[in-house]
């Protein structure tokens, strides 16, 4: 996907600030935190959203929530808690349409809505 922003930025053609990388799975601080921490755990590989999953993706998508309890611990929020977030379609807030968790702690959040 040459015009996807997240995909330039998983071959480095756009800086990011990365806090973990692997072969499959690039976590990087948003641009714009809505929290003292605010990390985008990105896979690699191009999905649109969850909508265009496929069974073959369920075990990267396992990963995410590992790379998410790992990052969480390493950023102080494991204990006091934090949010896990994917947006999936213009309805929900979903801006960048390469699937991606949001990490978010270190306030109090509020309730869903
Ligand atoms: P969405 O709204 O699609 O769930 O989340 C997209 C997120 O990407 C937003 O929180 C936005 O601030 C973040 N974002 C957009 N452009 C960039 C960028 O160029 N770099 C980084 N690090 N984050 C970005
Ligand atoms: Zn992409």
């Amino acid at each position: 996907m040459s015009d996807c922003l997240f995909c330039k930025i998983v071959k480095g053609d756009i800086p990011s600030t990365n806090v973990y990388k692997d072969e499959q799975v690039i976590a990087f601080r948003d641009i714009n935190p809505a929290a003292p921490t605010h990390i985008l755990i990105v896979p690699n590989k191009h999905i649109d959203s969850v909508n265009m999953l496929i069974p073959d993706d369920e075990p990267l998508i396992g990963r995410l929530f590992g790379i998410a309890k790992m990052l969480a611990a390493q950023e102080g929020i494991a204990e006091g808690g934090y949010r896990l977030i994917v947006n999936t379609g213009a309805e929900a807030g979903q801006t960048v349409f390469h699937l991606h968790m949001h990490l978010l702690g270190g306030r109090q959040m509020k309730a869903l809505g």
